[in-house]
């Protein structure tokens, strides 16, 4: 048996980050930005009025007060969208809104609440200051400015900033397009009737689920049967279009084990037993630049090591930094007590915050096949060889809510 985090740094050595590509802004949430990015412009472009009112010059309302208000001529009305026509002078207000461009003449905006329309003229009720309202050009970027470095996770945000400097496209580490291949004769679609022995599915719609989860691009390579050769076919057909695949069931020791066999025929095969439960075994390879995880058949033990092996690895391939789900410390109120047995024990778990921290407990049974514990949780425990952790002690959780961190 080989540890996790060993087997762990095995996939993470062997897995390539995908070429950069340009795509368009609106397709960039959630990648990697591969460029720095500049200002081209400055934003916003023109100095605007942050409110609905009036374009003044300051001085002219110097003495205006709630019982002395101040009139000026309105000479002019600035929707946003309007470029001025004429300058304020002496005496003089346009009527403006928000986004609208501040007309020469003017360096200040009275909001509108703080005047009363006079005939063809305002009352201004309070002194203005230079520069009240006035959003200036530049504020928000100034052109040339440096914005985004390389490896930042393009957020809506940034997608909005970007917009806002006129970019079109950015250049990013694309998603990644992950087939999900399920193996086993006993394996029925969706709700087709179950003959005796048949089980449905559950497996490629999970981890389908999962790779979208991950960011990624899911390919749906289908149900294959308990046939080495048509593994290995419909592997090579998936490497034209994925830029990974991941596989369910036939890695372990069973006489029917073929997706072992057939990743064996690409020559690139790594097959473990990890010291952990569920999932402990794992096969691996990268072929013509292209990671294979096989992961195992039961329900459980494929969730668990994709989230082990597979998402750090896809995260990895997409350029993200962070490949890994935070970790928190929980009391255990009930304890979670195990027996030695040279494994890391992967408990599921739910956890909650209470009294400033957090508690964790068990969400049901542990077999690697009773994957509604694993729907219930929303972490995993971490057990080390021993005999787990009595009432009231500690646990370290691994938030499989939250998204990756380190
Ligand atoms: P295997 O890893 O192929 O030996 O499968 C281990 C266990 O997982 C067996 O009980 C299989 O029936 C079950 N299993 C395999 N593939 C799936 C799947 N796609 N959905 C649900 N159970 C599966
Ligand atoms: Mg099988």
């Amino acid at each position: 048996m080989i540890s996790l985090d060993d087997a762990r740094k095995a996939v993470l050595d062997a897995v390539p980050r995908l070429d950069v590509r340009s795509v368009p802004i609106r397709r960039a949430s959630g990648l990697v930005l591969a460029e720095r990015v500049v200002a081209r412009e400055q934003v916003p472009p023109f100095a605007n009025s942050a409110m609905d009112g009036y374009a003044v010059r300051a001085a002219d309302t110097e003495d205006a007060s709630m019982s002395a208000p101040v009139r000026l001529r309105v000479v002019g009305e600035l929707p946003a969208g309007r470029a001025p026509t004429r300058a304020v002078s002496a005496g003089e207000a346009i009527r403006i809104m928000t986004g609208a461009p501040v007309p020469e003449g003017a360096d200040a905006i009275v909001m509108v609440e703080r005047t009363e329309r006079d005939g063809d003229g305002v009352l201004v009720h309070h002194a203005a200051m230079v520069g009240d309202h006035v959003r200036g050009a530049g504020g928000d970027l100034q052109a040339g400015q440096p914005v985004f470095e390389p490896g930042t996770v393009i957020t809506p945000a940034h997608v909005g900033v970007l917009a806002s400097l006129g970019y079109p496209e950015i250049a990013v580490v694309p998603r990644a397009r992950v087939g999900v291949l399920a193996t086993g004769d006993e394996l029925v679609e969706g709700e087709d009737p179950l003959s005796p022995g048949q089980i449905r599915d559950a497996n490629r719609p999970m981890l389908l689920a999962l790779v979208e989860e991950a960011g990624c691009e899911a390919r749906d390579l289908g149900i294959a049967r308990d046939d080495e050769s048509l593994i290995h076919r419909t592997l090579e057909d998936a490497f034209a279009s994925c830029d990974a695949v991941i596989t369910s069931g036939g890695v372990s020791v069973g006489d029917y084990d073929y997706v072992k066999a057939a990743l064996d025929r690409f020559g690139v095969l790594q097959s473990w037993q990890v010291a952990i439960k569920p999932a402990k075994p794992f096969a691996f390879g990268v072929v013509r630049g292209i990671p294979v995880f096989g992961l195992p058949g039961n329900p459980v033990s494929a969730h668990v090591s994709f989230e082990l092996f597979a998402r750090p690895a896809l995260l990895q391939m997409m350029g993200h930094a962070a490949r890994f789900r935070p970790e928190i410390r929980a009391v255990a109120p009930e304890g979670m007590t195990r027996k030695p047995d040279g494994k890391l024990h992967l408990d599921r778990v739910r956890v909650d915050r209470r009294d400033g921290g957090y508690v964790a407990a068990r969400t049901g049974s542990q077999a690697s096949n009773v994957l509604s514990a694993m729907a219930l949780a929303n972490g995993l425990a971490l057990l080390a060889d021993g005999d787990g952790v009595s009432e009231g002690g500690e646990v370290t959780v691994v938030r499989l809510d939250w998204p990756a961190d380190h």
